[in-house]
């Protein structure tokens, strides 16, 4: 076996030179080549090209036939080349014609060459092409030359991402890197968002690809790792909220991971081999990407995108970089492309320049979703495979109405979508003209559309949608985006600033709603759960932690001051949890109008319904509330058994079917005979079908996310609630638990012309 020429570092430095001068593309590939034949003492070297038709090119050769370059190509999959881009692994034979794949393309003529090294060209995971290495003896390479010729390779991912190479397609022709790729997932909030993408974790691009000297590299790669070591165990040794559960395995495996001998050490070849420390945790993660791929245990898969935030940490740690420094440079039409994120964080981001959001996990009820609707983001989630697709920057259309993502799109798609955005406009200048009409059905029933908020940001959708009122107010969020508790004197200063962004209209203040899935960085006082939805959470909180609700009531009685005061509590399971939040209320009231202060004119207190144990206590609770709210999200979840924010089961039950419709029409009955006013305020509220199946069972009132008020509206307009009632009371009073809700209601809006 020979030696290489040199060895990979001065090949690196030889392609560093090469990439500085001022040549063509195509010399400058045909002086790759040669000089990695010359360097690895082989005979051929040849670089194919993946093309969005899924054909490997021959785009540059040492050795073969110089008149096959542009010609010769094989379909991914196809020989020993398209077998390495498939499978985004390398192939070392000393006797590559012996092998099944071997394909022979006379065009080359390769027939005189035995032994083979191939290597996939992978960026982000993603195979772009394939380099290549032939020997005429039959030698077996070994794998420091197999690591150099992945080295290589990198080098050459970088000059096809650029565009680099695009000037060397034929007209027609698309490199597979700009592919338009359309993907399908769960449409979370409807509208159409046309942008660029964003990536949440955005990959960080390593420019500095090359070392001069490896020993200071391998310093820098150990200093970063010790600090990330640290990092890690000091997260894990606090013991807040916020890393527990789910948070913590993760944490868990992080550690693992970031002491993971085999990772370390491919990191330090690739220093050795050359790079810096950042290009050595691309490369190797590269690697580790396009093998994940290709797995398809789901466990495994999500293990690797754990490796793959670590290996961003890493080179956060080398680059010394904020997470957030893209915030600064966001386009102006940013389309969030992330794995999962935060309801807060989601919020980071400025609201004007956010044109939709693309969550490859996400449920329809989670808080990032409520909130994505809140902000009137288009959302789609369960996106498989959206963050490692796009690259930022891309080009996107987010369709929140069929649950479609378009990757880079052909020209005709795009038109399509400009035609759809069009259309929509139109339909929303039609709900404007609808907004100032009387709400209420075609044969004259009033309904109240009341609009869901948590923010200040929310308030001048009170006016455009034209709303009655604010039917849920989830105070938590400002809870949620702040640093710390909110003071008082805060607290007071946005719930002042929605009364009067109100200006009259009722708006009902739910107590904070913590615990679950909505968590406080940095509350302390919780612990980890082995059920956090079932836990220590909402009222059952605030009633243990009683300056918490406190404060907060009196916020609220300071800030309505001279107006009625509406106040909500959330998961009330027992009725005598009302009372004790009452005594509570109470005690403040006393407490203010004893230092003078001005008191509202009337306070009215109400409990959400999401508990099921309170659907055996309605009579008792009618009485002792001035009003009830069901919340359908947790309702529908502990009716269900169905964690409402597990993507696994979020479609598996219909909230329309017959026994979730008696549930919400019992409590709806109880209300009237108690003259307790009901509203609903889940997400069911939203949609014009559900609504109309609401308002069917007897609803008066429902709260929804403004987008949904214009389309809500539109649909009462047309409706003759007389008869759809005769149609829902048959239904569930006859109809056996297994008939379909969802298509009797359809056939309903049909016969009668109703758009849902
Ligand atoms: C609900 O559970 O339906 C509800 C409105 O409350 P949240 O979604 O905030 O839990
Ligand atoms: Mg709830």
């Amino acid at each position: 076996m020979r030696d290489s020429a040199g060895g990979p570092r001065v090949l690196l430095r030889r392609l560093r030179e090469l990439m500085a001068e001022a040549l063509d593309p195509q010399e400058r590939l045909d002086h790759i080549v040669r000089e990695i034949a010359q360097n690895m003492v082989a005979e051929v070297c040849s670089l194919y090209v993946l093309r969005a038709d899924s054909m490997l090119e021959l785009y540059a050769t040492e050795g073969l036939n110089p008149g096959a370059v542009h010609l010769a190509q094989l379909r991914l999959g196809q020989g020993l080349v398209g077998t390495i881009a498939a499978s985004a692994r390398p192939l070392n034979l000393s006797d590559a014609q012996k092998h099944p794949a071997f394909t022979y393309l006379p065009e080359t003529g390769e027939e005189v060459y035995h032994s083979f090294l191939g290597v996939p060209v992978l960026r982000a995971g993603r195979t772009l092409g394939v380099l290549v290495v032939q020997n005429r003896t039959m030698r077996h390479y070994r794998e420091d030359e197999i690591e150099a010729l992945e080295t290589v390779a990198m080098v050459i991912a970088e000059m096809i991402a650029t565009g680099d190479l695009a000037r060397l397609t034929r007209p027609g022709i698309e490199l597979d890197l700009s592919r338009p790729v359309s993907m399908t997932g769960l449409p979370f909030n409807e509208g159409v968002g046309l942008g660029h993408v964003v990536l949440h974790e955005p990959r960080i691009v390593v420019t500095a690809l090359f070392n001069e000297d490896s020993d200071d590299e391998l310093d820098r790669l150990e200093t970063a790792l010790d600090s990330l070591r640290l990092s890690i165990d000091d997260m894990l040794s606090r013991r807040d909220v916020a890393f527990e559960g789910e948070h913590r395995a993760v944490l868990e495996a992080y550690r693992m991971f970031a002491n993971d001998r085999g990772w370390v050490r491919r990191l330090k070849e690739a220093i050795n081999n050359g790079l810096t420390a950042e290009a050595a945790v691309e490369k190797v993660q590269s690697d580790m990407r396009a093998r994940m791929m290709h797995m398809t245990d789901p466990y495994l898969r999500e293990r690797m995108s754990d490796f793959d935030d670590l290996a961003n940490r890493l080179l956060r740690q080398l680059m010394g970089r904020g997470p957030d420094a893209l915030a600064e440079i966001l386009p102006k039409d940013a389309i969030i492309v992330a794995r999962s994120m935060g309801a807060a964080e989601l919020l980071d981001y400025p609201r004007q320049k956010l044109r939709g959001l693309v969550l490859e996990e996400g449920a329809p009820t989670s808080h990032i979703v409520i909130v994505a609707r809140a902000i009137g983001l288009p959302t789609v989630g369960q996106v498989k495979g959206a963050v490692s697709m796009s690259e930022n920057g891309d080009a996107i259309i987010v369709d929140g109405e069929d649950g479609q993502v378009h990757l880079r799109p052909q020209g005709d798609v795009e038109e399509a979508y400009a035609e759809k955005v069009r259309f929509r406009a139109r339909r929303q200048k039609l709900y404007q003209e609808l907004r100032d009409r009387p709400t209420e059905t075609r044969d004259g029933v009033p309904v109240d559309l009341m609009m869901n908020a948590g923010l200040a940001v929310d308030l001048p959708q009170l006016a455009q949608s034209g709303a009655a009122g604010i039917g849920l107010f989830r105070t938590e969020l400002q809870f949620m985006v702040a640093a710390a508790f909110p003071r008082v004197e805060a607290q007071e200063r946005l719930y002042r600033e929605v009364l009067e962004a109100a200006d009259g209209k009722p708006v009902t203040f739910r107590t904070i709603d913590i615990g679950g899935d909505k968590v406080l960085p940095y509350f302390k006082g919780a612990q980890h759960e082995e059920n956090p939805a079932l836990g220590w959470r909402a009222i059952r909180l605030t009633l243990d932690r009683p300056g918490l609700l406190r404060t907060q009531i009196r916020a609220l009685l300071k800030a309505a001051g001279g107006r009625e005061l509406r106040m909500m509590l959330p998961m009330v399971t027992e009725v005598s949890e009302v009372r004790q939040a009452r005594d509570i209320i109470d005690r403040e009231v006393r407490h203010l109008s004893r230092f003078g202060y001005l008191l509202p004119t009337r306070l009215k207190l109400g409990a959400m319904i999401e508990v099921p144990a309170l659907l055996w206590q309605l009579e008792e609770l009618m009485q002792a509330v001035d009003f009830v709210s069901v919340g359908s999200n947790d309702l529908f979840q502990f009716v269900t058994a169905t964690d409402r924010g597990n993507t696994r089961i979020a479609e598996r039950f219909d909230p329309l079917s017959v026994p979730f419709l008696r549930i919400l029409r019992q409590i709806v009955r109880a209300g009237d005979q108690y003259g307790t006013p009901v509203t609903l305020c889940g997400e069911l509220a939203g949609r014009p079908i559900s609504a109309m199946a609401l308002l069917g069972i007897g609803f008066r009132s429902i709260s929804m996310a403004p987008a949904a008020i214009g389309p809500v509206k539109a649909m009462l307009c047309e409706l003759l609630l007389s008869d759809l009632s005769v149609v829902m009371e048959e239904a569930l009073a006859n109809h056996s638990a297994s008939t379909d809700i969802r298509a009797l209601l359809r056939d309903f809006a049909n016969k009668h012309s109703i758009a849902l």
